[in-house]
């Protein structure tokens, strides 16, 4: 993609009055984004429908934060390596004030054929020992304490994370309000303030700045409804450690992940399922069946040795079809389609009006499987935009490859109508 950047994907340039917003939905998203903007000197109002934050996606009892690789070079390997190391060092700075974070390091197993064509192709490529290391079945088995008759990617800075402890430290802050047991109905704007609303239609808050960061409910409101979007429930598992299992020093990833065991709870954390098209999460026996057999295919003696095994988590994440999350501000919708319209006769972008946005309403969600890696570098992009920082070269190829307004753009652009 180019590096100059196309009147449809045009960034504003704003002018608040006040620095203070309100952030809807207190999982990993909106706790990054109160971070990040509190950071930048902001006040936030964090609103959720929930008792205690992080109780939905980000609610798991272990979280695993590693980059995700593809053969070749590219655009989604980038974001996620961006991604990874940012929240390594956004990890080791909040280690100061207390977040607990188990740098064990992950094994990522070529554990069937194609993934053995990406090591071969990876093991061609020139990278850090720090960030990557391609290892034979005895390495792989000396850095795991424990057999494994596979290849695999081990990222030594990689590791596990208690999400909703992430989130409490993250939300910590005094500039920070936390608002539980409220849900946000409506948008309206009113003069130059977004109200958030509740079913009667009552006042929340209201501010010039409205970040909807609320999972699996993004298109809830009629300012995101048109965002394509897909839920995918899943469920993780618990396994009571045993003297074999214990030995077991890093994450292991497979189709799935296997945490080592936590010290406090002796407890390994194994799964996710992937229910597609299922926004209803449950609990079931089903899915502790699955991901204990998914587990004994590829650790047979491990997952023979556990001592016990109860269900974990169950939740919805939300994904996009081409899995990179939503990160920027609500388009005009009405704008897009009217000056746009005609995008595939093929005129040069210069030609066209910059995009016109809902002027203090943006999104950071979409996040699907790996929403506690990336969504840290989201909000500080997302927080940058808002703030009015400068982009980097590097930096605005991905920021348009997040842009909400990136499959209208491709519909017009193929001369497809796009309705209301
Ligand atoms: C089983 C499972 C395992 C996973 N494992 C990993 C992993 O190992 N590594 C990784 O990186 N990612 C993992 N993920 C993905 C990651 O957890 C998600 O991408 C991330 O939690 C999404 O965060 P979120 O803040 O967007 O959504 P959520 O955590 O769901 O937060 C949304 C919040 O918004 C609130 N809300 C919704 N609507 C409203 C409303 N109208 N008003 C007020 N509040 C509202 C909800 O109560 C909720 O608290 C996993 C997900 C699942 C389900």
């Amino acid at each position: 993609m180019s590096k100059k950047t196309p009147s449809w994907f045009n960034v504003p340039d704003y002018d608040w009055q006040k620095k203070q917003a309100i952030v809807i939905g207190a999982g990993i998203a909106g706790c990054q984004m109160s971070w990040h903007l509190s950071q930048a000197g902001w006040d936030i109002t964090l609103i959720d429908r929930n008792k205690k934050i992080a109780n939905e996606a980000s609610g798991n009892p272990a979280g695993v934060i590693s980059p995700k690789m593809t053969s070749r070079p590219s655009l989604g390997e980038d974001f996620y390596t961006h991604s990874f190391q940012y929240t390594l060092d956004q990890i080791s700075q909040l280690k100061k004030q207390g977040l607990e974070w188990h740098g064990c390091g992950l094994l990522q197993l070529s554990h069937y054929q194609r993934e053995e064509k990406r090591w071969q192709q990876l093991k061609e490529r020139d990278f850090k020992e720090d960030f990557l290391q391609l290892l034979d079945e005895e390495e792989t088995s000396k850095v795991a304490n424990i057999p494994l008759p596979y290849k695999s990617s081990y990222f030594p800075q990689s590791g596990w994370i208690d999400p909703t402890h992430f989130c409490n430290v993250l939300s910590g802050d005094k500039h920070c309000k936390i608002l539980l047991e409220t849900k946000a109905i409506h948008l309206e704007k009113q003069e130059n303030l977004w109200h958030v609303l509740d079913e009667n239609d009552d006042l929340i808050a209201q501010a010039e700045v409205v970040i909807i960061t609320n999972g699996k409910d993004l298109t809830q409101f009629k300012q995101t409804k048109n965002l394509p979007t897909m839920p995918v429930a899943g469920q993780t598992t618990l396994g009571t450690a045993s003297e074999y299992s214990s030995k077991l020093k890093t994450v292991i990833g497979h189709e799935g992940y296997l945490t080592p065991a936590d010290t406090k709870s002796d407890q390994h954390t194994f799964g996710a399922t992937f229910d597609r098209n299922n926004d209803k999460p449950k609990i079931t026996q089903q899915a502790d069946k699955d991901n204990l057999a998914q587990l004994t295919q590829y650790l047979p003696e491990f997952a023979e040795s556990l001592i016990n095994t109860e269900s974990a988590h169950a939740a919805v994440r939300l994904t996009t079809p081409d899995r990179f999350p939503y990160t920027g501000a609500i388009p005009d919708w009405d704008f897009y389609r009217k000056h746009y319209d005609d995008l595939h006769h093929g005129k040069k972008w210069k030609e066209y009006p910059k995009a016109e946005y809902q002027k203090g309403l943006f999104v950071l969600g979409g996040f699907g499987s790996r929403g506690l890696t990336t969504s840290g570098y989201c909000a500080k992009l997302l927080s940058n935009i808002i703030t009015n920082q400068p982009f980097s070269n590097e930096e605005k190829p991905i920021l348009q490859n997040l842009h909400l307004a990136r499959y209208l753009i491709k519909a017009l652009k193929k001369g497809l109508k796009v309705g209301g």
